[in-house]
């Protein structure tokens, strides 16, 4: 049964109480029958028109509740409707309000949550296609030489590539092992400070480009200021982080060009900055590049280019501590990326 009919069969129960009181209330009176009618009429009249219009002003409250069905309704079929639509009476007014917000917050929430399946679905596919890529010319490569196909005396070239392209796979296991290790298993409060001097850090990273050096007659220009300064801070995230960056500008700055280093402690911060005369990045580029698995589209065909982590990694690493890494690029001309992080806790003997 719904409300219009409970409310309905409760004022006709009322009329009928109302007219068997008046009945028995006017047999005890001394009056004629005619006016027995009289008043029973009267009565009836007053009690339908009474109930007439309590069931018009009734009617805003079935009319709110359909409304507020239908919205539930659109709710369940994903359509969701954030307009007012209800004014009165105020309790549901408020009611509609409050569903209101509660359909735009549910809104979203869907909304970054297909974002978040996309962008998920997007590295997968990324992911399987950088993997999948070397895997099937390796293969294929290594068929050509069981075959026969490939002659003896190129098999060394053949060699050198799938040696290139496990180098690259082994590049990409070790990112996504890293970035499950220390971005999403980073814990903050058990991590050491340690001393850290800024020449060493930055010998010990380009220990690991000494061969490209040497092969692309490179010009590395390194300063640290002030000189033998030291800080505080966690060194394999500082290496992994100065590691990206100049790997980035040896990949993506022809061989030749010069890179700059600079290292710079100043009272509460310490900027790292790694400057390259390459192919810069547009403007269009640069506030995605530090999103996972982002690649600029001149660079992804390049036989030096990688998958798209290592900036993303960089970035994590320096927001754990506390700072952040920014980009100053011109296409054409060359790229300056730059640390920033704050300086807290310093040494007791420290004197520079
Ligand atoms: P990897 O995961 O191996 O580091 P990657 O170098 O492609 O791969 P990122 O280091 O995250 O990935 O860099 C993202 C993109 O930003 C690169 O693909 C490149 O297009 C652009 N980029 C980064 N550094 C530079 C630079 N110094 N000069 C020009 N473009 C750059
Ligand atoms: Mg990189």
């Amino acid at each position: 049964m719904t409300l219009r009919y409970y409310l309905i069969t409760g004022h006709l129960i009322a009329i009928l109480i109302t007219l068997i009181g008046v009945f028995i209330g006017l047999n005890y009176m001394v009056i004629e029958q005619k006016q027995v009618f009289f008043i029973m009429a009267i009565v009836i009249t007053a009690s339908l028109l009474g109930a007439l219009f309590s069931l018009l002003l009734l009617s805003k409250i079935t009319t709110s509740l359909s409304l507020l069905i239908a919205k539930m309704d659109a709710l369940s079929r994903r359509d969701f409707q954030t307009d007012i639509s209800i004014t009165s009476p105020q309790e549901f007014a408020h009611l509609d309000l409050a569903f209101s917000r509660m359909a735009q917050s549910l809104e979203e929430s869907f909304a970054s949550l297909t974002e978040s399946e996309r962008e998920k679905a997007l590295m997968i596919a990324q992911l399987s296609h950088d993997i999948k890529t070397p895997i099937t010319s390796i293969q294929s490569e290594v068929e050509g030489i069981l075959d026969g196909i490939i002659p003896p005396e190129d098999t060394p070239r053949y060699l050198k590539a799938i040696h290139g392209q496990t180098g690259r796979l082994n590049h990409l296991v070790k990112e996504l092992d890293f970035l499950t290790s220390e971005v999403y298993g980073s814990d903050k409060e058990n991590e050491v400070l340690e001393t850290i001097y800024l020449d060493k850090l930055i010998i010990d990273v380009l220990s690991e480009f000494h061969l490209q050096i040497t092969d692309e007659e490179r010009d590395i220009a390194i300063s640290v200021l002030p000189e033998s300064a030291y800080i505080m801070s966690h060194y394999h995230k500082l290496y992994r982080i100065l590691q990206n960056l100049v790997s980035n500008a040896f990949k993506y700055s022809p061989a030749k060009t010069p890179i700059s280093i600079d290292l710079i402690k100043a009272k509460e911060k310490l900027t790292i900055t790694v400057t390259d005369k390459g192919i810069g990045i547009g403007p269009e580029h640069q506030s995605k590049i530090f999103n996972r698995l982002y690649r600029v589209e001149s660079s992804r065909n390049m036989a030096t280019g990688g998958h798209g982590l290592g900036l993303y990694i960089a970035q994590e690493l320096a927001q754990q501590l506390g700072g952040f890494i920014s980009v100053d690029s011109q296409k054409a001309k060359g790229s300056k990326f730059s640390l920033s992080i704050p300086l807290k806790q310093e040494p007791k003997n420290q004197t520079d």
